[in-house]
């Protein structure tokens, strides 16, 4: 039989996080302070985030050791498989090689868990007691809960109201482990309050939930706020993905010619593919394609420029790809994919060119998923079907021009919780969205014009 899949052994979890500030060719432009527009201070994001967390958000050493109390909650579902996708290969006609990382075993069923005990672990070790977050299909405020429950911390979640409604299953398993969820824009901040007044019907974004959970953490000593993708330190806690299938391919004598995620925030993709960004900036032909959907453009066809990443301007202003803050996404179904901004490491390598976004509609996605749960039998979450689109994109191409190639792609997370919207592509109810281009002009024009200054 020939191989199919690479299992390591416990003791082979990395060590240490890979950190790719320390690599890149420019360094990072500086996140600047909301009120001042200056350079922000570690003092700055000490009411708002852990110590340590802020120390790794600005760190530009390569290599940052992971705690073993971190690596034991670790431990409980990783190190992850690599899978040869042979049976997809096969439907597929193509000589290429394709291989996933295989995210959904976490317990709450995606790669987020990562980051979530990380930056529980974090808060802990220095007495706090409450976090707070925001959480779009919930996929997030579920790792958090469980990552609270694993460090005795209280979890308060506030969930863009249109997921709430729609995914009653993730909101249980927040339940389950502990965690306390509100539906946002909610009457317990300022923030919710406001967007109410305006829009008692807003269906709610991610970038409210996060106005509303950062009010909710500088209210109290006790509690801080915590982001589940987007920021430096984020990127760092995922990149065990891309050192564990570091080791599996090399199992499976092999080495990417091309490698796939996909993008909300941009931290699974960044988890798999910074690791082999060396390689790249050595010389090595690499791909690293980066995928989003067509209704949420952000690499595609947004500005990279400075930009709040909440709607009500609370947090900082970070230099990254964004359609503008005050977009408001349409009701996809990959609700993990519609942040209006992305990660500042992934856009500066996207802007660098060493990597390349791609964007596709939802129903093609939703056909991918099917395909891949066929073939290969796993239901992937819609994020996750985005990622593997792309891979079948790369495969037809590789048998059209008849060549081999190795692809590997990142499955973030399984789809269990997201059958309602499995059940409505199958009724024919999913219909593809093209974000308006004067949706995203309007949204563009409102950003402040710090860029001529900050670049020069
Ligand atoms: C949240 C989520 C994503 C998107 O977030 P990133 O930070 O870009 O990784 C993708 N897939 C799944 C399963 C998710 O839960």
């Amino acid at each position: 039989m020939s191989g199919r899949r690479v299992v390591l052994s416990e003791s082979e979890l990395p060590t240490r996080w890979y950190n790719l500030q320390a690599d890149l060719p420019e360094p990072l432009p500086p996140v600047l302070h909301p009120g001042t527009m200056q350079p922000v201070t570690p003092a700055d994001l000490e009411p708002i985030f852990a110590s340590e967390l802020i120390r790794q958000e600005m760190s530009p050493e390569r290599w940052i050791e992971i705690p073993d109390a971190i690596r034991e909650v670790l431990a409980m579902w990783r190190p992850t498989p690599l899978v040869r996708a042979r049976n997809l290969e096969r439907a597929l006609q193509t000589p290429a090689r394709i291989y996933f990382k295989d995210e959904s075993h976490s317990p709450p069923g995606s790669h987020k868990t990562n980051t979530a005990v990380a930056q529980a672990y974090f808060n802990q070790a220095q007495g706090v007691r409450r976090l707070t977050t925001e959480t779009g299909a919930g996929q997030w405020g579920t790792a958090l809960s469980f990552a609270c429950k694993q460090f005795g911390l209280e979890c308060k979640v506030f969930m863009v109201k249109v997921s709430y409604e729609q995914k009653p299953y993730r909101r249980s398993m927040m339940h389950m482990w502990g965690g306390q969820v509100t539906p946002s824009p909610s009457k317990e901040t300022e923030s919710g309050r406001q967007i109410l007044a305006a829009d008692p019907d807003t269906p709610g974004s991610l970038g409210i939930a996060i106005s509303e959970a950062v009010e909710a953490a500088v209210q109290r000593d006790d509690t801080r706020y915590t982001l589940g993708s987007v920021l430096n330190h984020v990127m760092l806690h995922q990149t065990v993905i891309g050192l564990e299938t570091e080791r599996q391919l090399r199992e499976f004598g092999d080495f990417p010619d091309v490698m796939i995620g996909c993008c909300g925030g941009g931290s699974n993709f960044a988890g798999l593919t910074f690791p082999f960004i060396p390689y790249k900036l050595k010389g090595r032909d690499i791909r690293f394609v980066a995928v989003e959907p067509c209704s949420c453009p952000t690499m595609s066809r947004g500005q990279f420029r400075y930009d709040f990443g909440d709607t009500t301007k609370l947090t900082p202003l970070i230099k990254m790809y964004t359609l503008g803050h005050s977009f408001v996404p349409p009701g996809i179904h990959a609700g993990g994919l519609r942040y209006h901004g992305m990660a500042p490491l992934v856009s500066l390598a996207v802007k660098l060119g060493l990597v390349e976004p791609m964007a596709f509609h939802q129903l093609e996605c939703f056909e991918a998923a099917q395909l891949f749960a066929a073939t290969e039998g796993i239901i992937p979450a819609p994020e996750t079907s985005h990622a593997i689109r792309g891979a079948m994109v790369e495969a037809q191409r590789c048998r059209d021009e008849g060549r081999e190639a190795c692809i590997v792609f990142n499955l973030s997370g399984h789809g269990l919780c997201d059958l309602g919207a499995y059940d409505r592509y199958f009724r024919g109810e999913l219909e593809d969205y093209e974000y308006p281009q004067e949706h995203i002009e309007a949204a563009l024009a409102e950003l402040p014009d710090l860029d001529e200054v900050r670049t020069a």
